[in-house]
């Protein structure tokens, strides 16, 4: 199979927001903005460029493309960076941390990070090297969130990749009982939530 059509690493984020608008977007191709996806895309504008940089000991690869055949997941990271270890550490002489910028607050967005995990997971097999943690750059609040890669975040990150991948050929799911998000999502006027809990209430 060709790694463009493995399941992208950014629907991996829609499917953990709401299966229901991973169905809309990645099954549908139903795409519809709000001022949360425009934002998002105003604050990548000076990533979105592949490209290689750096910044004292850290090189910094952006737009990186990365799959898993294992997994049958590509996609592409916003950044890649490189950086010396301690002199102490085992894993040798440089380390790879995968690295997202979202428009958000910090927060425990386990959506991020399950898209962060496979993003890792995706690297470990390009390079053979074990990956220990990524990081999250929330525009929002500009800070920097580490993520540790953890045995049970590995598991749920493979578990959500599954299950997004048999959901591809499924019946589309219900609306989920979640009034902040349906509020913020930009299908809701596709989706109708309320009005199809009441019609099958
Ligand atoms: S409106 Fe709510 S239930 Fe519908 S797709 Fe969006 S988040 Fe999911």
């Amino acid at each position: 199979m060709n790694p463009e059509n493995y399941l992208p690493l950014s629907y991996l984020n829609a499917w953990e927001y709401c299966s229901r608008r991973f169905y809309f977007e990645y099954v549908l191709g139903e795409m519809v903005e709000n001022e949360h996806i425009v934002l998002g895309t105003h604050l990548h504008r000076n990533i979105n460029e592949a490209g290689v940089m750096q910044e004292g000991d850290t090189i910094i690869h952006q737009q990186q493309w990365v799959w898993s055949d294992r997994l049958q997941v590509s996609g592409v990271i916003d950044a890649v960076e490189e950086r010396e270890y301690d002199a102490s550490s085992p894993l040798g002489n440089r380390q790879i941390i995968p690295l997202e910028y979202k428009k958000g607050k910090m927060g425990r967005h386990l959506s991020d990070h399950f898209q962060l995990c496979a993003a890792a997971l995706c690297l470990e097999e390009r390079t053979g090297k074990a990956i220990a943690y990524g990081e999250i750059f929330y525009h929002a609040n500009r800070r920097r969130q580490r993520v540790e890669f953890s045995p049970q975040l590995r598991q749920m990150t493979e578990a959500a990749i599954r299950a997004a991948q048999m959901a591809e050929t499924g019946p589309m799911p219900p609306p989920i009982d979640h009034k902040t998000k349906c509020q913020a999502c930009s299908l809701q006027n596709i989706c109708l939530p309320m009005e199809v809990k009441q019609l099958r209430s």
